[in-house]
């Protein structure tokens, strides 16, 4: 049985970074709104909390993956404890820790378009494993819960895993006791997260290799930024010192964008000459045959290799890369295509995420089951067919938290709109010129073509051919048109149940 359901104006869904920002920008912009964070974790971060592997950090500068309000005083690479201690801070500052309610998983999430209001059912789980079911009646839902499973990675089946006589450990899951003192250790995969655990990891285990199907663009550089250390000498405040700083990396961040669009080659050429340079003269030739990827720059993300930690492994002995596909596990490790069996006592399966949708939360809207493959992105924020609800899924090519803070002023613009025009529901529509357009996927797979996305695409959302109804992934034309966005273009329909139910078009 379900107790008195409680009643919010917003509810936010998720606590990691994206979530206690959401819950900043309504508690400055719109102080008037009621809030609530349910998150299904026992604590606050996300990403942040869910990862534990040895090593883990941001790949990207917390000048800007930090939030825009809160100077970022650390190194530009930060661990997982430094952005969980940040964000702690952003929840002592601001006040918001009475309002998280941690442990409510939201299982199901009803549209009432009769009450204009979205009707959420949580589980609670206490200490001793026992969940008590909860309803929560909310008027606009923020789904700030990511992307991806939190509770499982993604492992791909190979033949004979059942007869590795090691452990095999997602860095996901990755347990608190696992002792990898004197062990021979592979870990397939190539991306943000080898690169991060390897180096973690080479002062203990006895051996360890990288196995990648095909190689990864890396980029290195100090975990330093010469800027940010400039400004605190001189006693600039930190709050202009993140603000320069901000400025300062996202005008070199889109000249670098541009550049892997209009001379793929040539950056390909430099970054190949950087992961060169950090091998050394004695391991230059490795590059050609390990860290040359068969996509161009920037089509999967780019992992940052502070201080050349990853390469300094390889040049130490203390690591090294396979390239090469898996035939099968063995009993004593990994049985190539090539012939060659690397020998195993752990492996590591750095294999990437379970994307999911919408937090694996059962949508409706009036009765009917959502199929969100079937929406239309309205800036890739809101749907069509999905009233009163905004998702914040970050930027790819630069920091998530540009994004998160970019949607979090519009939000408030639309709720504030919404009391001026006295609407209680919103919703993306369609308008007669819009019906025709040519739609494509949430991300077009010839820009961005990670694993993870391609495994999942078919379950997110569609853009269409012209905005508002694009995901364009792109925060500097988006830092400009978002805050511009037009509320009454006639692509955002507004209700009130005092005239009607509010109940949107079928998508
Ligand atoms: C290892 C790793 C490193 C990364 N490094 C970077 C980086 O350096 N830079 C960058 O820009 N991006 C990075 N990313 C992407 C990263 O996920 C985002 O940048 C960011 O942390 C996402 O924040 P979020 O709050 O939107 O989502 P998440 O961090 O995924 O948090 C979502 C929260 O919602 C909760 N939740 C989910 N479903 C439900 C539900 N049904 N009910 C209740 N609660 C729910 C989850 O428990 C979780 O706490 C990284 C990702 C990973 C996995």
């Amino acid at each position: 049985m379900h107790a008195a359901a409680e009643r919010t104006d917003v509810l936010i869904v998720g606590a990691g970074i994206s979530g206690i920002g959401a819950a900043v920008h309504l508690q400055q912009q719109c102080p008037g709104k009621r809030w609530l964070i349910v998150e299904a974790q026992s604590g606050f971060g996300g990403t942040w909390r869910t990862h534990r592997y040895p090593g883990i950090r941001s790949d990207s500068d917390l000048y800007t993956f930090g939030y825009r309000f809160k100077p970022w005083q650390g190194p530009p690479i930060a661990t997982a404890a430094q952005i969980n201690a940040y964000l702690g801070d952003v929840i002592a500052e601001h006040g918001l820790g009475g309002r998280i309610r941690y442990r409510h998983r939201v299982v199901a999430a009803a549209w009432d378009g009769a009450a204009a209001c979205w009707r959420i059912d949580a589980v609670c789980s206490a200490d001793d494993g026992s969940e008590q079911p909860l309803r929560i009646e909310a008027g606009f839902l923020w789904m700030c819960q990511g992307y991806y499973r939190h509770d499982q990675g993604y492992t791909p089946h190979w033949p004979g895993m059942e007869d590795f006589r090691g452990p095999i450990v997602h860095p996901q899951a990755w347990p608190e006791d696992l002792d990898l003192a004197g062990r021979r250790v592979v870990v397939i995969g190539s991306g943000g997260t080898a690169a991060t655990l390897i180096p973690a990891i080479t002062d203990t285990a006895a051996q360890v290799t990288m196995l990648q199907r095909s190689p990864t663009f890396f980029i290195t550089g100090r975990n330093a930024n010469e800027l940010a250390d400039m400004l605190r000498r001189l006693d600039i405040p930190p709050e202009w010192t993140h603000e320069i700083v901000r400025r300062k990396i996202l005008f070199d961040q889109a000249a670098f964008t541009q550049r892997c669009f209009t001379e793929p080659e040539a950056v390909r050429q430099e970054l190949m000459a950087g992961v060169r340079a950090a091998l050394g003269p004695a391991h230059a030739a490795l590059v050609d045959e390990h860290f040359n990827p068969r996509y161009l720059p920037w089509r999967q993300r780019i992992a940052f290799v502070p201080d050349a930690d990853l390469f300094q492994a390889v040049r130490e002995g203390k690591a090294s890369v396979v390239t090469d596909r898996i035939e099968r596990f063995v009993e004593g490790g990994i049985a190539l295509q090539s012939g060659r069996v690397l020998d195993a006592d752990v492996v590591v399966t750095a294999t990437g995420f379970d994307l999911n949708v919408l937090g694996d939360i059962a949508f409706s809207v009036d009765g009917a089951p959502l199929d969100f493959s079937q929406c239309v992105t309205w800036h890739g924020t809101m749907f069509t067919g999905l009233p009163n609800l905004a998702w914040v899924f970050g930027y790819f090519r630069a920091s998530w938290t540009l994004r998160a803070d970019l949607i979090g002023d519009f939000v408030c613009r639309l709720l504030r709109h919404m009391d001026a025009r006295g609407a209680q529901a919103v919703v993306p529509r369609l308008r007669p010129q819009d019906e025709g357009m040519a739609r494509r996927p949430w991300v077009d797979p010839q820009d961005f073509n990670p694993g993870y996305l391609q495994r999942g695409l078919h379950h997110l959302p569609q853009q269409g051919g012209h905005a508002p109804w694009l995901h364009t992934q792109d925060y500097w034309t988006e830092k400009d048109e978002l805050p511009r966005a037009d509320l009454d273009d006639g692509t955002l329909a507004y209700c009130n149940p005092r005239s009607g139910p509010c109940t949107p078009p079928s998508t």
